[in-house]
């Protein structure tokens, strides 16, 4: 599957090309001809599935095809978002992706000065990123001209209805044109959200990534609680210690993953990375060495794993946990097929407890918790620990993915919250190893 399968015009795919993007994310796949096409989209996906490109692609297509009928531009795609943060991504994300093209692309969010976006208005704008709220308020000044909107996205919407903004949401849909094309995405679809896409839908099309249950039944889960500072040395004495030919490791950082690929490669593990910011041809050479044997470790970000072709495989680790339960499933994806015994294991820091629960719910079973010899965590990992802030910094460096919610986890304890933390035996104690160097 290829993007120029999908039917963009040969603007977008270059754009696509400079930003690496080789083959579409299952959303993409599934979205970008239906929405090309024309139909209402509701889209059952969360952030870190290229649901932005999904919807953006075909969205820039179409404006593409058509300049605006005079020089005074008024927005004709209306993408509606729960918070500024996801303005300024979803904004950022479209105009790499258009880059090529001659639309503009802007947002306007509450907490920033009107002036500017007053000024915006008058110069033009194809494209308008909103929050509900500050949209409103233009709306109100009649700064914001709906009337010439072709499409429409409302993007985690979800998460607007949770910050209360279907009465905004309301009023904002009923200003716009009804000749338009409608894409919704969420993670959920509660009936208020069934409700509102029933209200102002055209038979909308379903896409919806990953079953839940499509883990094979061959693999093992396991999951071993350490320190996150000590990952990296349990990471060493695990591949060291198994005769593996192959691993591939989960980070959730560009960052993280070289680093820790240069760690691996430090401490005589043969080791590439693969994440966003590698060339195409970059990732295609580190993909090539890791499956030729030259190199025995492949560390990879959870979007730059996706879609690309890796050789089934004994053992997948999870360095860090996934933010989305649901990348969980992408990444053990890459062991225990065809009927092949696949052993996921996972690296458990007690302040990602939380995390580890949300895959034990999504598994509908226990995750066994085994604590290695030497790699004693300094507290115990609390399965009903809060999740980790959407902002917030887990291990390393920066990072992109996030609850899809931004809903402060449940207080209550999970079923499993007592987990049994026993020594998986079998290993002599290592003690702390130190020379990799933090
Ligand atoms: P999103 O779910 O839209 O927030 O996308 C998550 C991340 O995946 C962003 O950093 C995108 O740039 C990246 N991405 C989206 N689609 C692809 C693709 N087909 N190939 C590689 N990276 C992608």
């Amino acid at each position: 599957m290829t993007f120029e399968s999908l039917g963009l015009s040969p603007a977008l795919l270059r754009a696509l090309t400079e930003q690496n993007y080789a083959t579409p994310t299952p959303i993409q796949a599934e979205a970008i001809p239906l929405a090309l096409a024309g139909h209402d989209l509701l889209g059952g996906a969360q952030t870190g599935t290229g649901k932005t490109a999904a919807f953006g692609l075909p969205l820039l297509n179409r404006l593409s095809k058509q300049t605006a009928a005079n020089g005074f531009r008024r927005p004709r795609a209306l993408i509606l978002v729960p918070t500024r943060e996801l303005a300024v991504q979803v904004t950022e994300s479209l105009r790499g992706y258009g880059k090529h093209l001659r639309l503009n692309i802007s947002a306007i969010f509450g907490g920033a000065g009107m002036g500017p976006q007053v000024e915006m208005f008058r110069r033009g704008v194809d494209v308008l990123v909103a929050t509900p709220g500050r949209l409103i308020d233009h709306m109100e000044r009649g700064t914001a001209k709906l009337d010439s909107i072709e499409i429409l996205v409302l993007d985690e919407a979800d998460r607007m209805l949770d910050m209360g903004f279907l009465p905004a949401m309301k009023r904002i849909l009923a200003k716009l044109p009804r000749d338009r094309q409608t894409m919704l995405f969420s993670a959920t679809f509660e009936s208020q959200l069934k409700q509102l896409a029933l209200e102002f839908m055209r038979e909308p099309r379903q896409v919806q990534v990953a079953a839940q249950n499509t883990i094979a039944e061959t693999i093992v889960h396991r999951a071993h609680p350490v320190d996150v500072a000590r990952k990296r040395d349990l990471l060493v004495d695990i591949i060291s210690r198994r005769h593996t030919d192959r691993v591939i490791v989960f980070g959730r950082t560009k960052h993280g993953c070289n680093r820790l690929a240069e760690q691996l490669e430090d401490s005589g593990l043969a080791a590439v990375a693969i994440h966003g910011n590698k060339s195409q041809a970059q990732r295609q050479k580190a993909l090539r060495d890791f499956k030729t044997g030259k190199a025995r470790v492949l560390v990879a970000t959870d979007v730059a794993a996706r879609g690309l072709d890796i050789p089934d495989l004994p053992l997948v680790i999870n360095y860090d946990l996934p933010m989305v339960a649901e990348d969980y499933v992408h990444r053990i994806g890459r062991t225990g097929r065809n009927g092949a015994s696949g052993e996921a294991v996972s690296f458990v820091a007690p302040e990602e407890g939380g995390l580890l629960r949300q895959i034990q719910r999504m598994l509908k079973a226990d995750v066994e918790l085994a604590v290695v010899e030497g790699f004693e965590p300094s507290r115990p990992i609390q399965l009903n620990a809060p999740l980790p802030k959407p902002g917030g910094r887990q291990n390393q460096g920066p990072r992109k993915s996030h609850r899809p919610h931004g809903k402060p986890a449940p207080r209550h304890a999970h079923a499993h919250a007592g987990p049994k933390q026993h020594r998986s035996g079998g290993h002599s104690g290592r003690g702390s190893r130190s020379g990799i160097g933090a």
